[in-house]
């Protein structure tokens, strides 16, 4: 029932293919988990095999067992040709912006994405003679007319992990390819459960598997899967940058993906419960989850997503630095920290205004993130609305 190629099981709903693609028992003396592979070399028995480089396994950088079993389930879950393991997020977003730019390209970004795929554009990038501008994340086919002969790249986050536009992919896919260029999108908000943006039309997409595939926040990785077009170009690049995960890591993000589904379904239901009930508090202004029926996007959300993630931000009525401090210093239940994914809630206040270019941030709030975990629902709302009150009392 298995395909060889892939591990993959013949039928392919998503909880069959978490829970049994990229396993092959019968390799691992019939233990059920593939474990993990430490190791550098691999060996060759003759000088015939050492020339034809045809064993699965040449070296260990390149990969082992342990990293193609993530890759295996992170390839059909999300439609695509292949799938690469990195050592993190960001190596994912950096190593498929390099697959597409050289000296003289231009690049369009997303004015909501995440920040340090910015600052490697703008500190790594540039200094290699690409150019970046960034883009209005609701411009959808407005993307056409920023195109440059020389654009070659748009990376997209959809929805932004700060301020949630949703973006409509299809449309900067038609732009990007009438331009000649590549569309990269960050999916790891909705998880590929929720959203395929390769069947929207993107070329390549990354995840911070570091957030809800591991799920548990105690290890890092990246995936990058890609379209058969753009497959050769990803790999050479991570191959001559010498990009490795290691089998412990890949262990856990295995680990991670056998839950995804029934993980993502909690996250999205309590998310989803405490969004809408931040969105009846005296404080809050505005709730920014695009499965809400009061999001600007949410139409847009409806036609390609599928469900919803943990993340999401609100808005606090205009207060000084106190009131945020007073907000989040005595917290109970959820913590302060970059991340997001695992199975404990997170509270972060953002100063946006710094991180946007080209859309000014307008709104004169307090914007907190919020990402959702497994505590008693009712816990998370009596520590929001404890805070809440203190907010109030300070601003
Ligand atoms: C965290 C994050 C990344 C980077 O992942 P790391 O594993 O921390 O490098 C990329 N994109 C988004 C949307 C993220 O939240």
């Amino acid at each position: 029932m298995n395909d060889h190629q892939t591990g993959n099981p013949s039928n392919t709903s998503i909880e069959t293919l978490l829970t049994h693609a990229g396993r092959s028992p019968d390799d691992q003396f019939g233990f059920v988990n593939t474990p993990v592979y430490r190791g550098s070399t691999v060996l060759f028995k003759t000088l015939a095999e050492l020339d034809a480089q045809s064993q699965r396994f040449l070296y260990g950088r390149a990969g082992n067992p342990t990293t193609e079993s993530v890759e295996a389930v992170v390839t059909a879950l999300e439609g695509a040709y292949r799938t690469k393991l990195v050592p993190s997020g960001l190596s994912a977003i950096t190593i498929a912006l390099m697959s597409c730019l050289k000296a003289g390209d231009d690049l369009l970004i997303t004015d909501s994405a995440y920040e340090p795929g910015r600052k490697f554009a703008n500190g790594f990038l540039e200094r290699m003679g690409v150019t970046t501008r960034y883009y209005d994340p609701r411009i959808g086919a407005g993307l056409a007319d920023l195109m440059l002969p020389n654009t070659r790249a748009v990376l997209a986050e959809s929805p932004g992990s700060l301020t949630f536009e949703v973006q409509d992919i299809p449309a900067l896919a038609a732009a990007a390819h009438a331009g000649g260029a590549r569309l990269i999108v960050d999916n790891s908000w909705a998880s590929p459960l929720y959203l395929k943006p390769l069947a929207l039309g993107a070329d390549i997409v990354v995840h911070a598997a570091t957030k809800m595939f591991v799920g548990h926040s105690d290890a890092f990785a990246g995936t990058i899967s890609t379209t058969e077009d753009a497959w050769a170009d990803v790999e050479r690049i991570r191959t001559l940058l010498g990009f490795f995960t290691s089998g412990d890591e890949a262990f856990l993000v295995a680990r991670g993906l056998k839950t995804l589904a029934i993980r993502m379904k909690e996250h999205q239901e309590r998310a989803l419960e405490i969004a809408a009930w931040l969105e009846e508090q005296d404080e809050v202004t505005a709730v920014l989850h695009p499965a809400l029926p009061s999001h600007p996007d949410h139409q847009l959300w409806k036609r390609d997503f599928t469900g919803s993630g943990s993340l999401f931000s609100f808005v606090a009525a205009p207060a000084r630095r106190e009131a945020v401090a007073a907000f989040v210093d005595h917290l109970e239940l959820f913590t302060m920290g970059f991340s997001w994914g695992g199975y404990e809630s997170l509270c972060l206040p953002v100063a946006i205004k710094s991180a946007r270019t080209v859309q000014p941030w307008s709104d004169p709030g307090n914007l907190f993130r919020l990402h959702i975990g497994f505590e008693g629902i009712e816990d998370l709302k009596a520590d929001l609305a404890a805070a809440l009150g203190r907010y109030s009392r300070a601003r």
